[in-house]
């Protein structure tokens, strides 16, 4: 059995289902994130994860064992928390030992662990200071240090990276990717951010009211997402997604969008979806699938250009369409202007067709 498996967890406070029969697996050697919107559920998982939080329901196996109904210190689980405490007037060596002398490890053994976790996070030359003479990134990867050192059943992050500045944040996404890769244990991180479940999840969880709404590969789940939801959470900027009437159903699927048409060739336009003329759906393009147009036609869509974002190399154009804003990222914008018409085409293939439960309809490649 997997490192760690969550059978139907539920937690309930009074009236509030603040997880709602969460079912996964992570692998022994696994990365998984749980992302979602603040008040989804992430955290109080985790803290079922390890042990902090009873569930009112569900069963919870760590490397295989049923540990349900066992206390946090029978589980053998290691928590790093958002807000990392490390004890002010103990060096970065003791704050690292610290978890392994209330452990009653041998000197001998605390010394070889120190010199492997200093030598694994590259801290060496900080070991002697206090957590005062610390930069933000240190103290950060002493918490992850203190996390690791004690080789347990598993790694549990709450927001890892949540108090440092976007460089530091970039540097260390990478760095704790790094560690946990060579530390083969099955690791839980929670965020609300995207960019870090994407980079540092070998598989994604997004949540939603307690619910996982889809679990996969980070690629996978941004390619095909399984319902307007996840559409709509996972990529920034967002993807569009607009509503549209079935127009035709012969050959392709035509969807009409205001005054325009776009005709779904490919996967989409293979029977057995389902779909009747009249029937509302909605459209999922991608900002970056953009490329601008001279004039309308079939295929196209056009409206009137809200807004010019330059964003460096690219820009972002709101366009207010009959249906609703349209954002496209374009590498050129020579001859935009606020307020003029704007014509655009989203690639083919690029498309994503949702049904009016909002499911997604059809695999797309
Ligand atoms: P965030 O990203 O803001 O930390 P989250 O996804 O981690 O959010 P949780 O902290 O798990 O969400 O909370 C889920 C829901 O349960 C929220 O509505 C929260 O208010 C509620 N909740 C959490 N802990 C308790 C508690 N001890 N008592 C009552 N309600 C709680």
């Amino acid at each position: 059995m997997s490192g760690i498996s969550l059978k139907s967890i539920t937690k309930q406070f009074g009236d509030l289902t603040a997880v709602d029969a969460v079912t996964f697996d992570v692998a022994d050697d696994e990365v998984l994130c749980l992302l979602g919107p603040s008040g989804c559920g992430k955290t109080t998982t985790l803290r079922m994860i390890a042990g902090l939080e009873n569930a009112t329901d569900g069963e919870i196996y760590l490397s295989g064992q049923d540990m349900t109904h066992l206390p946090a210190r029978a589980r053998n689980v290691a928590m790093a928390f958002q807000f990392y405490a490390l004890y002010p007037n103990l060096t970065v060596s003791d704050n690292l030992a610290y978890p392994l002398h209330a452990e009653g490890d041998s000197t001998a053994d605390i010394a070889a662990k120190l010199r492997d976790i200093a030598q694994v996070l590259q801290m060496d030359h900080v070991l002697d200071r206090f957590p005062h003479q610390l930069s933000e990134g240190e103290k950060q990867r002493v918490a992850v240090g203190r996390c690791i050192i004690r080789r347990p059943n598993c790694f549990l992050f709450d927001e890892p990276l949540s108090r440092l500045d976007v460089q530091l944040r970039e540097e260390m996404r990478s760095d704790i990717k790094k560690v946990l890769s060579g530390l083969s244990r099955p690791t839980v991180i929670v965020t609300h951010d995207q960019l870090e479940a994407m980079t540092m999840g070998d598989r994604i969880a997004v949540m939603r009211d307690g619910k996982v709404e889809q679990i996969g590969a980070p690629q996978d789940v941004f390619n095909n997402p399984a319902n307007i939801f996840v559409a709509g959470f996972i990529g920034t900027p967002q993807m569009n997604l607009v509503g549209g009437i079935v127009s035709g159903i012969g050959g392709a699927i035509a969807v009409s969008i205001g005054q325009d048409v776009i005709e779904l060739t490919g996967e989409l336009a293979q029977p057995g979806h389902g779909l009747k003329l009249g029937d509302a759906v909605t459209l999922g393009m991608r900002p970056r699938s953009a490329s601008l147009e001279s004039e309308s036609g079939q295929g196209i869509l056009s409206g009137t250009c809200e807004l010019i974002e330059p964003m460096g190399a690219e820009t972002l154009l709101r366009i207010a369409h009959p249906a609703g804003q349209i954002r496209a990222i374009v590498t050129d914008r020579q001859g935009l202007k606020e307020g003029g018409t704007i014509h655009v085409r989203f690639a083919q293939g690029s498309y994503r067709l949702f049904h009016a439960d909002g499911n997604r309809i059809g695999d797309m490649v």
